[in-house]
């Protein structure tokens, strides 16, 4: 992978003995200097799972269960996702590579004007890709990675919610740099409503202060751990959230379902590890039929081709050696058709065309 380009770029070595990330491909994590020595976590060269642990051994004005909670729940560790696992939204790599990635890799180079952004929306209909880019964002920058819907912390940690949401920020803070993931958002920033419940205000309340606190700890001279915290959050209804809160996303990115050279990549890819028939002009064939598809609608559709093989040996299944599976058809594609639909509809596009025009920030 590129990240080597970034390999003499640490000015300032650390004293402490280094042990190799086997987690984590890309180089170890650089030292720079921060202003406050308890935040200092990231000068430390340990892997992901012993910085955790030292993090959880240091706390300091938090609460510890909630900070336990948020390790063994919505802290994700373990699962990386590449730029190149991605098929097309290039527009949208490229935005979040200059807002996030190079910023959190170099913060030696963006500081002052050049300062990372501290929250981006990624919106479009659903099953189109916003997830995986927000775990290619955190793998990609070398970044902690903290998911959570924002459903689930409404309802799941009712009550708690507020200090899990204070834990939520130390953490990402001591473990900088961060990615705070908040799917669904628009549940959580949602415009004031009648219904809208006194518990529910409060933990909208407690997560704008405490992103709001993001911005207000940095300093020119020093790079503090807090300039590389990013909350990065996604919806499939953007128009649902209030317009204070939509102005804090500094960048709004449209994911917009797949164009058929972007399906023809998303098929690709999935074949391409898969004992396969399909031509050429198969998979140019299906990526036509597919107009109106999500990349997960793809996904859906190159699994259930794949199931045809397995599917007409019937018992013979138990005997039969993997080496002797036929490879996975077009007609296997046109059959799987017959069930796999495109599950957004036209009607609903337009609303998405209309906010990207109006909000979004790659036009
Ligand atoms: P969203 O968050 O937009 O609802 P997800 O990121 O959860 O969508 O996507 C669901 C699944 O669909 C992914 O796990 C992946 O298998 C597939 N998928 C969607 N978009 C893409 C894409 N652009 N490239 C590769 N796979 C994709």
């Amino acid at each position: 992978r590129s990240k080597t380009t970034h390999e003499n770029t640490n000015k300032k070595k650390t004293t402490k003995a280094t042990t190799s990330l086997p987690s984590t491909p890309v180089v170890a994590k650089k030292s720079f200097p921060v202003n406050d020595q308890t935040l200092n976590d990231g000068a430390i060269d340990i892997s992901p799972e012993e910085r955790v642990k030292h993090v959880l051994e240091t706390l300091q004005g938090v609460d510890k269960a909630a900070c336990e909670q948020i390790v063994n729940d919505i802290l994700v560790l373990d699962e990386k996702v590449y730029w190149d696992d991605i098929a097309g939204l290039n527009s949208a790599k490229n935005s979040l590579k200059e807002t996030v990635v190079y910023p959190f890799l170099r913060p030696d180079l963006f500081k002052g004007l050049r300062e990372p952004v501290r929250g981006i929306l990624l919106f479009g209909p659903p099953g189109t890709g916003k997830t995986l880019i927000a775990k290619a964002v955190a793998t990609e920058s070398n970044s902690t990675f903290f998911s959570i819907s924002a459903s689930s912390l409404l309802s799941k940690y009712l009550g708690e919610s507020e200090k899990l949401v204070k834990a939520l920020f130390y953490l990402s803070k001591r473990l900088a740099p961060s990615i705070i993931f908040i799917d669904e958002i628009d549940s959580l920033l949602t415009a004031r409503s009648e219904n809208e419940n006194e518990s529910s205000r409060r933990i909208k309340t407690e997560v704008l202060i405490q992103w709001s606190s993001l911005s207000s700890a940095t300093t020119k001279e020093n790079i503090n751990n807090d300039n590389r915290v990013l909350l990065l959050a996604a919806t499939n209804l953007p128009w649902a959230i209030d317009d204070a809160a939509r102005r804090r996303f500094s960048r709004r990115i449209y994911i917009p379902l797949p164009e058929y050279e972007t399906r023809l990549e998303h098929l690709k890819k999935l074949m391409a590890r898969q004992k396969n028939t399909l031509t050429q002009t198969d998979f140019e064939t299906i990526s036509k039929e597919t107009a109106g598809f999500s990349g997960s609608d793809i996904t859906s559709l190159a699994k259930e081709a794949a199931m045809e093989p397995i599917r007409e040996l019937g018992d013979k299944l138990m005997d039969i050696d993997f080496e002797k599976i036929r490879g996975i058809s077009r007609s296997d594609f046109e059959n799987a058709m017959l069930t796999c639909k495109k599950s957004v509809s036209n009607d609903s596009l337009k609303p998405y065309q209309q906010w990207a025009a109006q909000f979004g920030s790659n036009g």
